[in-house]
């Protein structure tokens, strides 16, 4: 557990949003369309102890897309449902060097070229990892993730249907992708479906409280600290993470593991989460991006906090 009183804690988060709050760099995401019209200084700052303690600075209530956030936790589920093996045998553990959306990276793949494996956190294993959820129609499958996810959050989530629809107009590539991980054997039938729920997925609405109580219950072993909901098996958790800081933060994973040492996953809405196992889940959300399409303020106010917190695992403190 944290060795510190609530008040530190406050005064961590409240110094991090005060000293980021004026910065003014990069910028929204616009390759989906409606992403670019967010609001540019939302800035919501929320961390959740094990012992159900919700802390926060700044604007938690604000909705953005979760976006590549979803990835983590239907990874989970598939985990749930089939058992850490699938994602592991099928889909792999590995960072692929290249772009999140990579169409490479599935021709170098193992199935198509010996090459090395993917990871559920780029948008080739993501869009396998969901068709791999169980159910019974689109739907039931939809509705499986989404209180799934929900149960994460700690309240029932629900879609953004503006930005389902401008990333369904506009997510040709993603479908390419779904295709491809089709024909290789990866995705095993309705690859049209499986991007269908994913682009869905990436459109669930959420604001700072939610991903930071989505982050602490990973911290928590699996366990809701706030609602006390066991929402994964404790033994798929260290799993889960494991990916998460392979490759969590695109192709600045290296970079942040460094700085902090925290399991992270950043999406293109602007949020970031990150999990200090034991200590805390805490979340940002800020939409301006860097280059390597990670919030900016979400990134500095994260290694600030965690490391005013003593957050990093491979720190003696
Ligand atoms: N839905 C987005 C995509 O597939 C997610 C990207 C992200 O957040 O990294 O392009």
């Amino acid at each position: 557990a944290l060795a510190m009183e609530p008040k530190q804690i406050q005064a961590a988060l409240d110094r991090a949003y005060e000293k980021y709050k004026g910065l003014k760099e990069g910028a929204n995401a616009d390759y989906i369309p409606v992403l670019a019209k967010v609001d540019s200084n939302i800035y919501g700052i929320a961390l959740v102890t094990p012992d159900g303690k919700v802390y926060t600075a700044g604007d938690v209530k604000s909705e953005v897309s979760i976006q590549s956030i979803s990835k983590v936790f239907t990874a989970a589920k598939v985990m749930e449902q089939s058992g850490p093996d699938q994602i592991f045998g099928t889909i792999g553990v590995d960072a692929t060097g290249m772009r999140f959306n990579s169409i490479v990276s599935i021709e170098m793949s193992k199935q198509a070229f010996g090459g090395p494996e993917m990871n559920p956190l780029v948008n080739p294993g993501a869009i396998a990892a969901t068709s791999m959820v169980k159910g019974n129609s689109r739907d039931d499958i939809f509705n499986t993730i989404l209180s799934f996810y929900s149960d994460f959050a700690g309240r029932k989530l629900t879609v953004n249907q503006e930005v389902f629809k401008s990333e369904s107009d506009t997510n040709q590539r993603n479908q390419a992708i779904g295709m491809l991980m089709y024909a290789y054997g990866y995705i095993k039938d309705n690859p049209q479906q499986a991007t269908d729920i994913y682009t869905e997925q990436c459109s669930v609405s959420v604001n700072a409280k939610d991903l930071a109580t989505m982050a602490g219950t990973l911290a928590n072993g699996g366990l809701n600290p706030v609602t006390q909901k066991a929402v994964m098996k404790p033994d798929n958790v260290p799993k889960l993470l494991a990916v998460m800081a392979t490759a969590g933060l695109y192709d600045d994973s290296g970079k942040w593991l460094w700085r902090t040492g925290l399991p992270g996953k950043s999406g293109v809405g602007g949020g970031i989460i990150a999990v200090s196992p034991g200590k805390f889940g805490i979340a940002v959300i800020s939409p301006p991006l860097d280059e390597a399409g990670n919030s900016v303020r979400a990134q500095k106010a994260i290694a600030d906090i965690s490391n005013a917190l003593g957050g990093n695992p491979y720190a003696i403190m």
